[in-house]
């Protein structure tokens, strides 16, 4: 059977066969919720978590999965004792994760946060999947090597960042050559409107507290540098066949309208909703059909005004800087992505400032080139010492 009759199987079986890597976060947790709301649709394989036992017992059995994998090997005994009795298989490690990855389904929710979760999707990605994609770091720290992936084996990636969903939503992939331009919307963050002397103190409680939407610590962080957006930059030149300088950023502070795509006769086409993660997850769980979510319904009058502005790369250097790398290639938005995560740790443990966050992946990203990604064992290496470096510089701050 081909790659694509299997996909298309895969997406119209009913119960649709479900796993979702990270099923404790924030993106997880919503995906459950929709879950929960589709009784009988979905039948759940596998669910993972690093540490949080008790959550992901009380949703393997509530969904009546088959697998349950631990990250953290030191709870594997804690999580066969909240599963005993219950039939579930209980795994711990990272072998478990990527036997998670690999069991078989219809669909594979990534969203494990940060190069951690690179493994697991890749192994989701070499069975031949359709991934749905929240785990960006994955696609920027390996871009190319997921993308040759995807197509040797036969995945498909479903995009479920709100800005790449909304893109994927509007976009022609039939006639890719008539799109002029991709134009990512961002919030701003929480500190969109701050002096930039204000930045300097921000506490890791202030820069956790989004105004808009409700997501876990690092990717909350990630949004109040902006270095989200420059992740997601990086993330929508691998997605879309739109080159770099025709991908633009957008602040939008109501997050209604999440991205945009202009075509070449002028016409621009938006997907538009509530700042909900369910809208977009539903449309990964429901594709190519659509499933009934639960955000919030747009009322446009009530909202009445929808606003936009330029982004300031002054105070906000990261999406500068993941430009930068993405330009440069090979492997320099993986070395951007570990020296991130990196200082958004050091910076969550109150090690270093919130300036100091894009000050270091600048210093690690200007220390010369990357040179090629040809492999994973090259990328590891790569990661390794990008993190080791940065991991010195903060130490420094
Ligand atoms: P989160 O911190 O809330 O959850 C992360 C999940 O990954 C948890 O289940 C955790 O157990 C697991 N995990 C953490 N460290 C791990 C490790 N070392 N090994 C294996 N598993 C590990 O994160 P989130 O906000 O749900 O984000 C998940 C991903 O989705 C990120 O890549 C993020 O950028 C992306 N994303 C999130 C949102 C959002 O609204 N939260 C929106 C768009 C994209
Ligand atoms: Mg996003």
């Amino acid at each position: 059977m081909s790659g694509a009759s299997t996909i298309a199987l895969a997406a119209h079986r009913r119960p649709r066969r479900i796993s979702i890597l990270g099923a404790t976060g924030s993106v997880g947790q919503s995906t459950i919720d929709l879950l929960s709301r589709h009784p009988g649709a979905f039948q759940v394989e596998a669910l993972t978590a690093q540490r949080n036992v008790e959550r992901l017992a009380a949703d393997a059995r509530r969904l009546g999965a088959r697998f349950a994998a631990i990250g953290d090997e030191a709870r594997h005994a804690d999580l066969k004792a909240a599963l005993a009795g219950s039939g579930i298989e209980a795994g711990a490690g990272r072998a478990a994760l990527i036997e998670a990855a690999r069991r078989p389904a219809d669909l594979t929710m990534a969203a494990i946060v940060g190069y951690a979760g690179l493994e697991p999707t890749m192994a989701a990605i070499e069975a031949g999947r359709i991934v749905a994609l929240a785990n960006k770091e994955t696609l920027v720290a390996a871009g190319p090597l997921v993308v040759e992936r995807v197509k040797a084996c036969g995945a498909t990636l479903l995009p479920v960042d709100s800005e790449h969903n909304a893109i994927f939503q509007v976009f022609d992939f039939a006639r890719a050559e008539r799109v002029s331009r991709i134009l990512l919307t961002a919030s701003g963050g929480p500190f969109r409107d701050a002096p930039a002397e204000a930045l300097a103190r921000v506490t890791p409680d202030q820069a956790i507290a989004h105004p808009v939407w409700s997501m876990g610590a690092k990717i909350s962080v990630d949004s109040a540098t902006l270095m989200n957006k420059g992740l997601e930059l990086i993330e929508a030149a691998w997605l879309f066949p739109v080159p770099e300088p025709r991908i633009e950023v957008l602040i939008h502070p109501q997050s209604i309208v999440h991205s945009l795509v202009e075509y070449v006769d002028g016409s621009v086409l938006a997907q538009l909703g509530a700042p909900d993660m369910r809208t977009p997850i539903a449309y990964a769980l429901g594709w190519p059909d659509r499933i009934a979510g639960p955000a919030p319904r747009l009322d446009l009058a009530a909202i009445g005004r929808l606003t936009f502005q330029a982004p300031d790369e002054t105070r906000f250097p990261a999406l500068r800087l993941a430009r930068q790398a993405l330009r440069a290639g090979g492997a320099a938005p993986a070395v951007l992505n570990a020296a991130n995560e990196v200082a958004v740790e050091a910076f969550l443990g109150g090690r270093i400032g919130f300036l100091d966050i894009a000050a270091l992946v600048a210093s690690v990203l200007d220390e010369g080139p990357a040179g090629p990604l040809t492999s994973l064992e090259s990328l590891r290496s790569v990661d390794r010492r990008a993190r080791a470096r940065a991991n010195e510089l903060a130490q420094k701050r």
